[in-house]
């Protein structure tokens, strides 16, 4: 056993097994590597599939991911944008497109929406405001032009250049009411009206009858003016009354131009009502003017001028008087004892002789206006161009026209009317400021000579004045 065991034998046994158990080993391992070598070219291709696989599906994502941003995000946000700048820019034509999601961009596109209604409406509004502000400021100019005139045919002037701005759509009249004929007469026109008359009674338009507005072709069916004629009776005419003081003083009538013939605006209606009211008040103003000038340069009794007008007229016959070396008369009157017509009659029967020599002194002087009533009982008369030889044969014409008056008062008859003179004349009688006060000289003369005579200012008075 000993020497199987470590005998030859078993070396060589040993060594075989070993050799056996090396190449088993070398194959092992060959088989082994072939296998992990098999394993990882299969790993790799698949690791390559998935690769690919993956990098497939982040293409697609990524695409879908483009797809879905560029149609749903970016194409509206760019289209948004685009119109906010716009918008921006004040280009209110543009429309925001409809997007109707209910998402972000659909909030930003009703929001946009909103946006351009409000941006359009605040516009409009705009041009309304400046078209409002122009028009009134037009108004405004056209009020203080009309405050400017002092006469009827400067208030004329005004509204023919104004009205056709401030009614662009309309032509018209303006009429005055003339209240001693009861006629509405035209005072001017513009833009060529065709529809009504240059002059008509009163009562022919309803706008003057009622005081107010009359429109027969506006909201409501009304009957037509007699002072429109034919075809344009029921054509849109506007008569709107003017008054000032509670009386009606003129009328402004308007009809459509035939080509800018359409409805007339609320903003419109306001215009020609406030156009109608300033011309009212600047006829009334004139009016009340005239009537106020007259009062201060007419004495009401008589019919004459006043003292106040006399320091005017005077002063404008001495100039001529003076540049062109022509005389002037002043003849200075007082009725005598004409405290006793008051006394013995009355008041009232002092105030018809005054009337009556009032008419006397009218008459002679031919509405020349150079007649004046001095004060109480005394009148004065300027007689331009005139010397003294002249004016005292006029005044002797008075004299004896005031004496052949024959005046009743409540059937009683008032007795025989005197009146004293004193006359002066430039540059006779000297220097021409002193001209009155040398004429009454005279009169205290003649009043102390008896009365009922004429008394020519003498050389000594006018040094006693000096
Ligand atoms: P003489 O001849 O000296 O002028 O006397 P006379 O009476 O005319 O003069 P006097 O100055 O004494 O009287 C004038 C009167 O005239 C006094 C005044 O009451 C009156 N009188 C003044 N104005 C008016 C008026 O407007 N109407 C009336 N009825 N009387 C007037
Ligand atoms: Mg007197
Ligand atoms: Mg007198």
């Amino acid at each position: 056993a000993q020497k199987i065991i470590f005998g030859p034998e078993y070396e060589r046994e040993l060594d075989r097994v070993s050799h056996l158990i090396g190449q088993f080993r070398y194959m092992l391992d060959q088989r082994t590597e072939a296998a992990v070598r098999e394993a990882e070219k299969a790993s790799s291709r698949l690791r390559l599939t998935s690769e690919i696989m993956l990098a497939i599906t982040a293409l697609l994502f990524l695409f879908v991911l483009y797809f879905i941003i560029m149609r749903r995000v970016l194409r509206p946000v760019g289209r948004l944008s685009d119109v906010v700048t716009r918008l921006a820019a004040q280009d209110f034509a543009v429309e925001p497109p409809e997007y109707s999601r209910i998402d972000e961009i659909g909030d930003m596109a009703q929001a946009i929406r909103v946006f351009r209604e409000n941006a359009l409406e605040r516009q409009r509004l705009e041009i309304q405001r400046d078209a409002d502000l122009a028009m009134r400021e037009l108004l405004a100019r056209m009020t203080q032009r009309l405050q400017g005139c002092d006469a009827v045919e400067d208030v004329m002037n005004v509204v023919r250049l104004f009205a056709p701005e401030i009614a662009p759509a309309y032509a018209g009249r303006l009429y005055v009411h003339d209240e001693p004929s009861g006629m509405m007469i035209q005072g001017c026109e513009w833009r060529a009206p065709q529809g009504s008359v240059e002059r008509f009674r009163f009562v022919d338009c309803w706008a003057l009858r009622r005081g107010q507005t009359h429109r027969p072709d506006g909201t409501m069916i009304d009957v037509p003016c007699n002072h429109l004629n034919g075809d344009h009776a029921a054509q849109g005419s506007i008569c709107m009354p003017l008054i000032g003081q509670g009386e009606t003083i003129g009328l402004i009538y308007f009809e459509p131009n035939a080509d800018k013939a359409g409805p007339l605006s609320e903003s419109a209606e306001v215009y020609l009502d406030l156009l109608a009211e300033r011309v009212g008040l600047a006829l009334a103003n004139l009016r009340l003017h005239e009537a106020l000038r007259e009062m201060a340069l007419v004495d009401p009794l008589t019919g004459l001028s006043n003292r106040r007008q006399l320091d005017a007229m005077l002063k404008l016959h001495i100039e001529h008087a003076e540049q062109g070396g022509r005389p002037v008369s002043c003849l200075l009157l007082d009725v005598d004892h004409f405290k006793k017509f008051n006394d013995d009659f009355g008041h009232d029967a002092g105030d018809a002789v005054l009337r009556a020599v009032g008419g006397v002194l009218t008459h002679s002087v031919r509405g020349e206006g150079n007649a004046f009533r001095y004060g109480g009982e005394e009148f004065l008369l300027l007689m331009p161009g005139m010397g003294i030889e002249q004016a005292r044969e006029r005044a002797e014409v008075i004299r004896r026209n005031i004496a052949d008056l024959q005046l009743q008062h409540n059937g009683q008859a008032l007795g025989r009317i005197t009146a004293s003179f004193g006359l002066s004349t430039y540059p006779d009688h000297g220097r021409a400021e002193t001209l009155i006060s040398i004429a009454d000289a005279a009169l205290l003369r003649a009043k102390a000579e008896g009365r009922d005579r004429i008394v020519v200012a003498a050389v000594r008075e006018r040094e006693a004045t000096r």
